[in-house]
């Protein structure tokens, strides 16, 4: 029996691995897992370079739970290690065996997909343990031996009998950790981290993994009904993916993966944190916040790359120059694909754009070389439901009716198409186009575009400028007499409400009698302050500024002007106001209920006369 010290570099390291090697002590469970994974790929290494010429028996990993004596051992049947080897990866803190065998079998074979690389793994043990076991029996043709440690820096070495060639690790549970004495917990961690490694992992009779998921496959060999049946295994109870994008890249760093783009029906049904971060086959997290720009955080799937540096600290990783190249490409791919598909086939295209169009937009507002691509797939929805623009569409379509003096093309919008129905019927009986904007992101979409997008300004349908797009859409002279005219403003002239600009026009006698316009920039400012915009709390105090346009030609006033009552007369006109207001949602509190009993007051009137 051999007795010694850990050689570490600084006496206390050891207590602070133990505790704080890891926050989540489950993560134990992976780093055992993964350096299992590792012996048994390294002996297929070994095999394949001709090394190694023995059985290799049943290439699987089992984990074992044993109530009674509290432990859970982990069992391998890898390339073992002689007592020599135990001395040399175990027992010196932070020497990585992987990385050596590594630089060893660079190039050479196909196993070489080792996990390890930090020489600490194994130590996590501790988190969980008083006491761990390795017994192991190396393929080299050496006695097994036992290496045994209470977790002081003390450990046993001796010679053992073992039968099968491999690695037991065996773990004795401490009492603050008991958990991890827990069936379905073991179950649960298994299936986190071990879901998708490439050797089998068996607890129970059950094997935890698939050992050979669809993005380690090259794209050729895959159907769509396969991509669709990992979907279902990554989230069995989603509704099928819209797309999916195959990730695979080897040069300046290494990646695979499968993007998928989720069905979504309603905005809040958002969810992200489901690209699952993989390394090797291993799980590493399901946030990836920093590899996968914030746009694209609603794709689903898997990102696997031993490139990105996973036990460093996050704001190490958003400087990483490896993670702003992955960010930057996985961009391009969903933007190519996104591209192709609108060109192959518009109308899946169009189908699918509730989904796409949110996070389309996002993407254009954030991403500048995303945007220049968007500018191509972006559509927009006319509000008549049948028909979708590009950007380049609509200014064809529209050139010759919405083009202003500046020479801009005003893309002609209305955000909640029932409520602004009058105003897009005006405005289509002009021959002007009017384009959905109503999902959650059209605010910040129409404001960040005009200032990307070079002569297009955006109006809302409803807005005070709408009517003057085009000169020689001026009003004609209103069918009053002067003096009626002259009337018809006086009575306009009382209205109480503040900033509100009346003006007198000849509209069609089937225009509304009172039209309500706000200016389009102070209303964006309003709404940007209702959506807690930083800095607009100011706007949000202003006083509503409102156009009122009262079309003199429609045939009610006529009527009021021959009414006798001039109390009568006030109070019809206030009414139309009101109403106008109301069909804006500009009229509450106390204006609304004065509006009401005004109503009431007036139709008993009615009745009376
Ligand atoms: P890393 O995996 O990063 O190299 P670990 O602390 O996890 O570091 O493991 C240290 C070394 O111990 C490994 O590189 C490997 O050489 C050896 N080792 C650990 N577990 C096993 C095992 N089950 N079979 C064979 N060798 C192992
Ligand atoms: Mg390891």
């Amino acid at each position: 029996m051999q007795k010694g010290a850990i050689r570490v570099q600084t006496e206390n390291i050891f207590p602070i691995i133990k505790k704080f090697l890891y926050s989540d002590h489950e993560i134990f469970i992976r780093e055992l897992v993964s350096n299992a994974v590792d012996a048994t790929q390294k002996l297929k290494t070994l095999v394949s370079v001709g090394e190694f010429k023995g059985d290799l028996g049943a290439l699987e990993i089992t984990v074992k739970l044993d109530k009674e004596k509290k432990t859970l051992t982990i069992s391998d049947r890898g390339v073992g290690m002689t007592a020599e080897e135990v001395d040399k990866y175990i027992n010196q803190v932070a020497f990585s065996g992987a990385e050596e065998f590594l630089n060893k079998y660079k190039g050479q074979g196909d196993g070489t997909n080792i996990i390890g690389h930090f020489g600490l793994g194994f130590y996590s043990s501790f988190m969980v343990s008083n006491e761990v076991e390795i017994i192991t029996k190396s393929h080299k043709d050496a006695p097994a031996v036992r290496w045994e440690c209470d977790g002081s820096p003390e450990y046993t070495l001796e010679e053992t009998t073992k039968e099968d060639r491999g690695t037991d690790i065996v773990m004795h549970i401490n009492e603050e950790s008991e958990e991890f004495l827990d069936e379905h917990r073991i179950q649960t961690i298994l299936e986190k981290f071990c879901k998708f490694l490439p050797v089998p992992v068996k607890f129970g009779d059950k094997q935890i993994n698939n050992t050979n998921p669809a993005w380690t496959k090259k794209p050729s060999e895959l159907t769509a009904e396969d991509y669709q049946g990992f979907y279902k295994e990554l989230y069995p109870f989603s509704e099928p993916p819209l797309f999916w994008i195959h990730l695979n890249v080897d040069y300046p760093f290494s990646l695979t993966g499968i993007l998928y783009f989720p069905k979504i029906n309603k905005s809040y049904e958002i969810q992200k944190d489901k690209i699952g971060l993989y390394s090797n086959q291993v799980f590493v997290t399901d946030e990836v916040k920093e590899i996968v720009p914030e746009f694209l955080m609603l794709l689903h799937g898997v990102i696997d790359s031993p490139d990105i540096p996973l036990n460093v600290s996050r704001s190490y990783l958003q400087g990483d120059p490896n993670v702003k190249k992955i960010s930057a490409y996985i961009t391009k791919k969903v933007g190519d694909k996104l591209d192709e598909i609108f060109r192959n086939d518009r109308a899946g295209f169009e189908e699918k754009w509730e989904s796409i169009g949110l996070f389309a937009k996002y993407g254009m507002m954030t991403d500048d070389k995303f945007q220049e691509k968007g500018n191509k797939f972006l559509i927009m929805h006319d509000v008549d439901a049948s028909k979708y623009y590009t950007l380049e569409e609509y200014k064809q379509e529209t050139a010759a009716l919405q083009t202003n003096k500046d020479g801009n093309i005003i893309i002609l919008y209305a955000t909640n198409p029932i409520q602004q129905d009058s105003y897009i019927q005006a405005a289509k009986n002009k021959g002007y186009k009017i384009v959905k904007m109503d999902t959650l992101v059209d605010a910040a979409f129409i404001n960040t575009m005009e200032s990307k997008w070079e002569k297009v300004s955006f109006t809302r349908v409803d807005a005070d400028i709408v009517d003057n797009l085009i000169d020689q859409n001026e009003p004609s002279d209103s069918v009053l007499t002067q003096d009626q005219e002259a009337k018809l403003k006086e009575l306009f002239g009382h209205l109480p409400q503040l900033h509100v600009k009346v003006e007198l026009k000849g509209l069609s006698a089937e225009a509304q009698p009172v039209i309500v316009t706000r200016p389009e920039l102070m209303r964006r400012m309003k709404d940007m302050a209702a959506a807690g915009g930083s800095g607009m709390s100011w706007y949000a105090s202003m006083p509503d500024e409102i156009n009122m346009t009262v079309n003199a030609n429609h045939p009610i006033y006529l009527q009021i002007l021959n009414e006798g009552d001039e109390g009568r007369q006030q109070k019809k006109v206030r009414n139309l106001a009101d109403l106008a207001l109301l069909s804006q949602n500009l009229l509450t509190g106390a204006d609304l209920t004065a509006f009401v009993n005004r109503s009431v007051e007036l139709m008993e009137g009615e009745k009376n006369n």
